[in-house]
């Protein structure tokens, strides 16, 4: 295939797949495993189960119960605190009046800006996902109620929108509105909110509701030409066409979502509206990430589960350089994207300030979700690090330790006299509080995933799986772990019967050093950054233990990134570390550099703090602090050859995941190193 697909080429192809369509069906079958779809509650955070192109498929939530560790307390405050308290403000912030109104039932204006219906659509996500984990029972009549509400006001044409109504009828779908207007993307999440809610409870009316969307309203009616051109001006819908056709396995579904990841040549934009929306031209003439950080990373969601489906090899060849461009040029130390605010964009190549990083919320949350699909895949434990990295850092700030404040931009650097405030409860496009909900909702369902030949697991923290093998066999496996605040796990493996199957155990990228043994009995090959495929007959009783040192890691970055010259950034293990002045004794951060001698790793030492910021492992080492001249303190001075006078400080770090969390302070990931003088 062309790696630049002309639009006229892509209508012949997807014509000419149109008419072999039924061939391609019977090659896809003899691919796939003669599996049906499962039923509801056993369909995970995607349905790979007959996903031609996916080695690796998703484990429900449900089986996964992640117990007393790390990520617990923060699962058990989004569904204590955050998720009700966001269903509070999405009602004080006219959300559902919005709704209400257009069926006679409430009398207040149309709120919020025009993708408003997608945070309750999003928020309708979070809690499927929690109700997949037995959680938020008690929330489900409302959500019912808000359910029925909700699809009371779909018209008979099956369009569904609260903002593009009455006087703003007229504008529906024109080309303008389809790049501004948020129509087709408050559908996307509809049906990614949809889905998670039938697959945690079994009603469909939403789910419903939003196939009248795409069969009765989009397919007859949009499409290639005679039928109205469709231009996706925020990508998210793809995703969720692509969802829904695994579930009705109707394939126009799936090609109305490759139709808009090509963009139609009949909407005429200008090049820097595409490079924004990062749709309207062809996904797989695209060479970089730029534009909009959340719309690219959604597009690339999109495109690899287009992959996923249909093999095509130019997509595959696009996302390729895109993930390289992305892990080469683009991504924050904190698995963050996104530099610019302005535009909430990507920046050059190397362009990744520290205090300015945009870095949203939403676009890590993109992020893992764009390498959660290229592990599914491949199964190459790269992608699995960049989950881990955006996870654990860039999506873990995102949200206070309490719950109930969120970050929408996720600095590396933070002066407080600027007079950002960084958390808030809620912002008016508040696309990144339901958006973190959701994403701890669906937590378990990244653990592990099957293969044709056995397990993998990805991540670690305590929690029992109970599930089965591809070919049936049940399988509960147990995890023991302290993770991320030591590497050490304990796996015991519990089949059904004594089978032989392979369990791909995940060797991070950052663990240089790692041992693991079955049985007591140590097993080679273990290498950073891969996963190591151990094959045996398993059987009831079998344990396997991973020891993984892990040492402070002090980390420069590549010179072109300017921010960050004769600076280092200290992480252990998965968790990257920062320093904030509320722990520093009697110094600005402007004026410490870290005192790192011949080997860096042995200056800290590591502090077991219960008391602190919810729990947490700080690093001390001992510092430098300038002693700032009058002269310095001009614009502009004589350079005088001397060498700076310094006094020695101790310096404490924290995880970077927990920053702002109390009083405003500033805060910074990278830090200057002293030289000697
Ligand atoms: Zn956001």
């Amino acid at each position: 295939m062309p790696t630049h697909l002309s639009r006229r080429d892509f209508v012949a192809a997807a014509l000419s797949t149109a008419a072999l369509s039924p061939l391609l069906a019977r090659a896809y079958s003899d691919e796939v495993p003669s599996v049906s779809t499962p039923p509801w509650r056993d369909q995970a955070v995607e349905n790979l189960t007959k996903s031609p192109h996916a080695k690796l498929r998703n484990i429900p939530v449900h089986a996964v119960t992640i117990k007393e560790g790390f990520w617990s307390p923060r699962r058990k405050i989004n569904v204590t605190r955050s998720i009700p308290t966001m269903h509070d403000l999405l009602e004080a912030n006219g959300r559902m009046n919005n709704f209400r109104r257009l069926a006679g039932k409430s009398n207040a204006e149309q709120h919020g800006p025009v993708f408003s219906d997608s945070d309750i659509y999003k928020w309708t996500e979070a809690v499927g996902f929690a109700l997949q984990s037995g959680d938020l029972q008690d929330l489900r009549p409302t959500v019912d109620k808000m359910i029925g509400e909700v699809i009371a006001v779909q018209e008979p044409s099956g369009y569904l929108n609260t903002y593009y109504v009455e006087d703003r009828k007229s504008l529906r779908m024109t080309p303008q509105t389809q790049t501004t207007g948020h129509e087709i993307y408050n559908i996307g999440h509809m049906l990614q909110g949809a889905i998670a809610y039938y697959r945690g409870t079994g009603d469909r009316r939403l789910l419903d509701a939003g196939i009248r969307f795409v069969d009765d309203f989009l397919l007859p009616n949009y499409g290639l030409a005679p039928k109205q051109p469709i231009v996706s001006g925020h990508p998210e819908i793809e995703m969720g066409l692509i969802e829904l056709y695994r579930i009705t396995g109707d394939k126009r579904q799936l090609d109305l979502a490759g139709y808009i990841l090509q963009g139609d040549e009949r909407v005429k934009l200008p090049e820097h509206r595409t490079i924004y929306m990062y749709s309207g031209t062809p996904f797989t003439a695209r060479t970089k990430l730029e534009g909009h950080a959340v719309r690219a990373m959604y597009a690339c969601c999109g495109a690899t589960d287009y992959y996923l489906e249909t093999g095509d090899q130019t997509y595959w060849k696009t996302l390729n350089t895109l993930w390289d461009d992305l892990t080469k040029h683009q991504m924050y130390i904190s698995g963050g994207v996104g530099a610019r605010s302005d535009g909430e964009a990507f920046g050059d190549a190397y362009e990744l300030p520290n205090a300015r990083a945009y870095g949203e919320s939403c676009a890590a949350i993109g992020n893992m979700m764009w390498n959660w699909r290229m592990l599914a895949a491949t199964g190459e434990a790269k992608y699995t690090d960049v989950i881990e990295r955006a996870l654990y850092n860039g999506i873990n700030s995102g949200m206070s330790l309490d719950g109930t404040l969120y970050c929408y931009r996720n600095p590396l650097a933070f002066d407080p006299s600027t007079g950002d405030k960084i958390r808030n409860p809620w912002y008016d496009v508040t696309c990144c509080p339901p958006n973190l909900e959701r994403t701890l909702a669906s937590l378990p369902g990244y653990f592990y995933s099957t293969s044709n030949d056995g397990l993998y697991v990805h991540l670690y923290d305590n929690s029992d799986l109970d599930w089965h093998l591809e070919d049936g066999t049940g399988l509960k496996l147990s995890q023991k772990s302290n993770y991320p605040w030591n590497g050490n796990v304990e796996l015991a493996v519990t089949p059904d019967r004594p089978t032989d199957f392979v369990i791909h155990l995940r060797i991070p990228g950052w663990a240089d050093r790692a041992q693991v043994a079955v049985n007591g009995k140590p097993i080679t090959g273990a290498r950073s950054g891969e996963y190591l495929p151990l094959q045996r007959k398993w059987s009831s009783g079998d344990k396997i233990t991973l020891q993984m040192e892990m040492p402070v890691q002090v980390l420069e970055a590549n010179y072109h990134v300017e921010d960050n010259n004769g600076r280092v950034a200290v992480q252990r293990g998965p968790l990257l570390y920062c320093l904030e002045e509320v722990d520093q004794s009697n110094v600005a951060l402007s004026d410490v550099a870290m005192d790192l001698g011949k080997d860096p790793s042995a200056r800290f030492q590591t502090e077991r703090r219960s008391d602190l910021l919810g729990g947490v492992l700080v690093l001390r080492l001992e510092g430098v602090a300038l002693e700032r001249s009058t002269s310095e303190l001009s614009l502009y001075s004589r350079y005088s050859g001397a060498s700076v006078k310094t006094r020695r400080v101790p310096l404490t770090m924290i995880p970077y995941y927990a920053w702002a969390n109390r009083n405003a302070t500033s805060m910074q990931v990278w830090t200057p190193v002293a030289r000697p003088s």
